[in-house]
């Protein structure tokens, strides 16, 4: 069978030649004029210049779970405030959140103008300040095409609008019509009763889950000044939710002032080298309050010795450990995604053209530790993991990438998983000896070490990351030592794909300080 495209929508077939519902036979072109009816008419769409929207609610993680493919996650609230011109590709966003995952306030202000954005990060008084991240602007106005009037109207416009088979949303039948633009397509299922937009999708590409249904789901719609809007709005990724929120306030053609949409010369002439991609990966990110800076920059990939034959190939923020052996190599982490770690693979067969990556040993699960692994998989890397993410790798291995086909997508090669538990398992070529241990932590069940004894070299990941040989006082630190003390191991030095390096009586002294 073919692979279903939304996950949570039962697509129907084509509906035969005769006998078609009154329904199927209305063109593409009625059902997004229904659809403008239905919300106050195409003329009172059109006569929108600007929208003001208050909204507060949710985001939640399904990535970086302590379970792999474990249950999603609260990470975070937040409440903003939205201006749109609908006349021009123009917005302020003015965001307040909490992130509760890392205990952190997100405070940032967001505005864009054309295809040039300005962002101030952090309390207004000392905020940072910059051009604002080419990819992160390219989601955000992608996004803005989806705000339900901006959506129909594009309809409306759009000379690729048609028609495709009624699907079944939660058991009811509904009309779909669809539009290519920039690249997407957007596919917008109406109610069949009162053909306001129920919810529209994008296919997009998740380098962990593959071809996604990215979706936003529309309900409670209320009139604001004579239109109709919808004041809930819920993000999906195959099914899952990303972000749920409900607004406040709508209001439109206010009044707005000057400079509300003013772009600082200073962000205009700032430099970037950054490919406007535009991805719900960055807006995953951004609600994670963690880094995306790199996605769509050329890679660097950086060759650091460690030891003999131990080589840390690092990125920004971001490693791959390789260890050499005697006929073959290991490589440790697979990160990000496949435009990081294809270059990554390709720089270790140039060092080792003789040497095959013989096995790639994630450290666990999380989007950003295992997003680029199909990328050695592509070259017939062996994956090692514990039982418990057995399930989980099988599934990256396997997903579909044809929306931005990767590696592993275009090679088609089978992919070896080999899942371990009971104790260490122990990858040797007689000499070397390369230990992974399973090392749950709150963190994730999934974690595993790698150590070298040779070298008493211990590799981590996301409890320790080293700055300048110091390590950073937090719980999980404490949670960590004690977990590795248990495997009661020689450790000279811990090596964090975060970071660089620290000894142990580093993290060790971290652990005193009481929190
Ligand atoms: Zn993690």
């Amino acid at each position: 069978m073919k692979r279903i495209w939304i996950t949570s929508i039962v697509m129907l077939f084509a509906l035969p030649q005769i006998g078609l519902p009154d329904a199927r036979a209305q063109s593409a072109k009625t059902l997004v004029d229904q659809a403008a009816g239905a919300m106050g008419g195409m003329a009172a769409l059109r006569a929108i210049k600007n929208q003001v929207i208050e909204s507060e609610g949710k985001q939640f993680d399904s990535s970086s779970t302590p379970r792999p493919l474990g249950p999603t996650r609260e990470i975070s609230t937040f409440r903003y405030t939205l201006t749109r011109d609908l006349t021009q590709p123009r917005l302020k966003l003015d965001w307040n959140g909490r992130n509760s995952a890392r205990n952190e306030n997100v405070r940032f202000i967001e505005v864009i103008d054309g295809n040039v954005g300005h962002i101030q990060e952090g309390d207004p008084k000392t905020a940072k300040q910059g051009r604002l991240h080419p990819g992160r602007l390219a989601t955000r106005m992608r996004e803005e095409k989806r705000a339900a009037a901006n959506l129909i109207l594009l309809a409306s416009k759009q000379k690729s609008v048609h028609r495709l088979a009624d699907a079944e949303v939660n058991g009811v039948k509904h009309p779909v019509v669809s539009f290519k633009d920039s690249g997407d397509e957007f596919r917008i299922y109406l109610d069949a009763k009162t053909r306001l937009p129920a919810l529209v999708d994008i296919l997009e590409d998740d380098p962990l889950e593959g071809d996604s249904s990215y979706l936003l789901r529309y309900g409670d719609w209320r009139k604001a000044d004579g239109v109709l809007a919808p004041f809930s709005l819920r993000y999906e990724l195959n099914g899952k939710p990303l972000q749920e929120e409900q607004l406040k306030l709508v209001s439109h053609n206010a009044a707005l002032g000057a400079d509300t949409f003013v772009v600082p010369e200073s962000a205009r002439s700032q430099k970037t080298d950054v490919t406007p991609i535009a991805s719900q990966w960055i807006l995953r990110r951004v609600a994670g309050n963690v880094g995306y800076q790199d996605f769509g920059r050329p890679p660097s990939v950086e060759w650091n010795r460690l030891a003999d034959g131990v080589h840390k190939l690092q990125g920004v923020g971001h490693a791959t450990i390789v260890v050499e052996m005697r006929d073959h190599l290991v490589a440790i982490e697979g990160p990000l995604y496949e435009e990081r770690t294809a270059p990554v693979v390709k720089s270790i067969k140039e060092r080792y053209p003789n040497k095959p990556v013989r096995y790639i040993v994630p450290t666990h699960h999380h989007l950003d530790h295992a997003g680029g692994i199909r990328a050695f998989m592509a070259a017939g890397a062996t994956v090692v993991t514990p039982f418990s993410a057995q399930g989980f790798y099988s599934r990256v291995a396997r997903a579909p990438h044809t929306r931005r086909p990767d590696s592993l997508e275009k090679s088609r090669r089978a992919v070896t998983i080999e899942a371990f538990g009971g104790g260490p398992r122990v990858l040797t070529d007689g000499t070397r000896r390369v230990e992974i241990y399973p090392m749950p932590t709150s963190h994730a069940e999934d974690l595993v070490v790698i150590y070298l004894p040779g070298e008493k070299i211990l590799i981590e990941a996301d409890h320790i990351s080293p700055r300048n040989g110091e390590v950073r006082s937090a719980p999980l630190v404490k949670e960590f030592v004690n977990a590795l003390d248990r495997l009661n191991l020689d450790v000279g030095t811990i090596v964090g794909i975060h970071g660089d390096s620290a000894t142990l009586q580093a993290a060790r002294a971290a652990t005193q300080g009481g929190k």
